[in-house]
């Protein structure tokens, strides 16, 4: 008989969580104002709301922290850190930063003027936040097929490379400081980006000239599904992939939160020294003094251990496995999701389970609240709500997908957990016919609303 698959760690500390009650939940919520940002932790049974900076950290990291050179300059952590981002990845130039929305202040402080353009990939919301706060735009050109769910196509995440040449040869150059590209593709749903993409954008960059930007939190992951999906890598490592990948970028802004797998810190690569000084001064000013950039040492060596475990890939074999367990289970129940399942989380299709719920009434979030009030799970909306107002038109912008992102943390919970979460939506979607209205908005801030909304349900 062929052995199943098992996790190739084991567990060494655990956090006891507890259940409530629905009573419970329904006074929770209300107080949230149906955010569910707003609920208290220890509400929650099951906390998929995000995977950044959620990861259980190995003994290895933990290790690691108690090595942290915490001197103010020219600490051995700064090193140990420089050293990892040199050798996985190829760049001569860091700052290290507090997180990833951190590191795109500052590039984006040398690197972006009002009225310029971005094209990219599905800006990721903080990174649009930080285009559109400096009144320049983020254009979309993802491949069309990104935005039908019920598509299996491998690299739903790439950009559409004849949109991008379209839009450069209608732009000047002046215009267009970078070119964005995210790995994975957070926002289309944890989809990957192909090598042949990267490759194709980093052709059409050089050809006009313009610098590569890889919004980063990711890669591994993404080298991960090229190693799987694309010909010819197959054999190769991650850490060759990871390489190959970052020869077609010039800059990159890191969440470390994410594939290096600590709970707070990220950092700038670059290539060229002279964006590296300019961005050093924006650094000192907002992060820290350039050798740790709003960091501690002990989480400059714990990341820099992340960063060589996160690219082995037994650590990311496990983890994606277990996304696309809850994949297996929600098409066990026939309940519509991004497919294929992504790397980090699954994306519930909401107007396709909550049908009855009109855009104006965010479905996406009501499904949220309706999960949460099932079985104390939280997921976060990815639609109507995220995508904010128009900067101009002040309009409600209405994304063509309404998701539930169910973010899983690496190396957190276990198969019993999906379980719950597949058991708690089938439930809800069993009960879709009855759930005819949503919420609505009674108090938003002017940017990045999502996080601060408060709502109420619509009568
Ligand atoms: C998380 C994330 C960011 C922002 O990073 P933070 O560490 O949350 O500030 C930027 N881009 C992508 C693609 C992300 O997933």
């Amino acid at each position: 008989m062929e052995l199943p698959f098992a996790e190739s760690y084991k567990i060494k500390m655990v956090e006891p969580i507890r259940r409530s009650t629905r009573e419970e939940r329904e006074r929770w919520i209300k107080e949230a104002h149906y955010n569910l940002f707003n609920l208290k932790s220890e509400h929650v049974f099951i906390d998929l709301l995000t995977d950044s900076g959620t990861g259980a950290m190995s003994d290895r990291q933990w290790s690691a922290m108690m090595l942290g050179d915490e001197s103010y300059a020219g600490a051995s952590s700064y090193f140990k850190m420089k050293e990892a981002i040199y050798n996985i990845l190829g760049f001569p130039y860091f700052l290290p930063t507090h997180q990833g929305r951190a590191a795109e202040n500052v590039l984006f402080s040398v690197l972006i003027k009002e009225g310029d353009f971005i094209p990219g990939n599905s800006h990721f919301d903080t990174t649009k936040g930080h285009i559109e706060f400096r009144k320049a735009h983020a254009v979309d050109l993802t491949i069309d097929e990104a935005a039908n769910t019920q598509l299996e196509v491998p690299f739903k995440g790439n950009i559409d490379i004849n949109k991008l040449e379209r839009f450069l040869k209608e732009h000047p150059v002046s215009k267009v400081p970078f070119i964005c590209m995210t790995v994975t593709n957070n926002t289309a749903g944890g989809q990957p980006v192909s090598m042949e993409n990267l490759c194709g954008v980093s052709k059409l960059a050089k050809k006009y000239g313009i610098p590569v930007l890889f919004d980063s939190a990711r890669f591994a992951e993404n080298a991960y599904f090229i190693k799987m999906r694309e010909k010819g890598y197959a054999d190769k490592t991650i850490k060759e992939i990871v390489k190959e990948m970052y020869q077609y970028a010039d800059y990159m802004t890191m969440s470390s939160k994410k594939d290096a797998i600590v709970n707070m810190g990220g950092f700038i690569g670059f290539k060229d020294e002279e964006t590296f000084q300019k961005a050093t001064v924006f650094n000192i000013m907002y992060e820290g003094y350039v050798t740790y950039g709003g960091m501690s040492g002990r989480d400059m060596n714990a990341l820099a251990v992340g960063l060589d475990e996160g690219t082995e890939f037994d650590t990311l074999d496990n983890r994606i496995r277990q996304v696309a367990y809850l994949g297996q289970k929600l098409d066990e129940y026939g309940i519509p999701y991004q497919r294929p399942a992504g790397g980090h989380a699954i994306f519930v299709d909401a107007k396709r389970v909550l049908p009855n719920v009109p855009r104006e009434e965010f479905p996406a979030q009501t499904l949220g609240v309706e999960l949460y009030l099932e079985a104390g799970i939280r997921g976060v909306e990815i639609g109507a709500i995220l995508a904010d107002r128009d900067p101009e038109t002040r309009e409600n912008r209405y994304p063509e997908l309404e998701l539930l992102r169910l973010a899983i943390p690496r190396r957190t919970y276990t198969n019993n957990h999906m379980d719950v979460v597949a058991a708690a939506l089938k439930n809800v979607f069993d009960r879709r016919d009855s759930i005819t209205r949503g919420v609505v908005i009674t108090k938003e801030a002017p940017i990045l609303r999502h996080f601060t909304v408060e709502l109420e349900k619509a009568k």
